[in-house]
């Protein structure tokens, strides 16, 4: 399966490497023809108002959502997810907009600029996930087609809609593949 990380900033290599062990070829997409025969594109965490306004810059934006229309499927981490939202507290950064949630930026509070968590996934199997949250958004809340897989203290942190699947925390910095597996397995579904 050929799949692509989105490589303008942020912690592009390790979803590359994680992708690779599930055994997918990855691509790190930097321009918008290498969009055009992946299955699926990862957006990998960082700093989302700057990864925006790259890929307005470089002409990835539009041309992400015509393949994301096209069947695409899209994973976002973290600052993935803030771009993949239709709105943003506070904020009109650019934006994908192609899920139906309202997600909240450095949500988690001043004490709580990075923690780890268990989480128990049941969509993902019975295995606990190890959860790395890092100025984490959450999603404040979520349209009805959208489906919660996890939260953390009362608050959304995995969720999915159709093709894109987004987690507010990095599963690419531990050794647990069982997000990106998931997200392999939805492509071919
Ligand atoms: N706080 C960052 C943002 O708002 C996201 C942090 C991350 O991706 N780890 O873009």
């Amino acid at each position: 399966m050929k799949l692509g990380v989105l490589a303008l900033q942020g912690a592009f290599r390790e979803h590359r490497l994680m992708l690779e062990h599930c055994g997918a070829d990855v691509v790190e997409v930097r321009s918008p023809e290498q969009l055009d025969d992946l299955a699926g594109l990862v957006i990998p965490g960082g700093e989302s108002t700057t990864i925006g306004k790259m890929m307005v810059r470089w002409g990835l934006l539009g041309k992400i959502q015509v393949r994301y229309a096209s069947g695409m499927g899209i994973y976002g981490t973290c600052a993935g997810m803030i771009l993949l939202a239709k709105e943003i507290v506070d904020s009109d950064q650019p934006r994908l907009g192609l899920m139906d949630i309202v997600v909240k930026r450095n949500a988690f509070g001043r004490q709580r600029e990075s923690f780890e968590a268990d989480l128990q996934v049941p969509e993902f199997g019975p295995e606990p996930l190890r959860a790395v949250f890092i100025r984490a958004p959450y999603v404040q809340t979520a349209g009805p087609e959208v489906q919660v897989l996890a939260k953390v203290n009362g608050k959304i942190v995995i969720a999915r809609q159709g093709r894109c699947l987004v987690t507010a925390f990095h599963p690419e910095l531990t050794n647990s593949d069982q997000v990106h597996r998931y997200f392999m397995k939805m492509l071919k579904n």
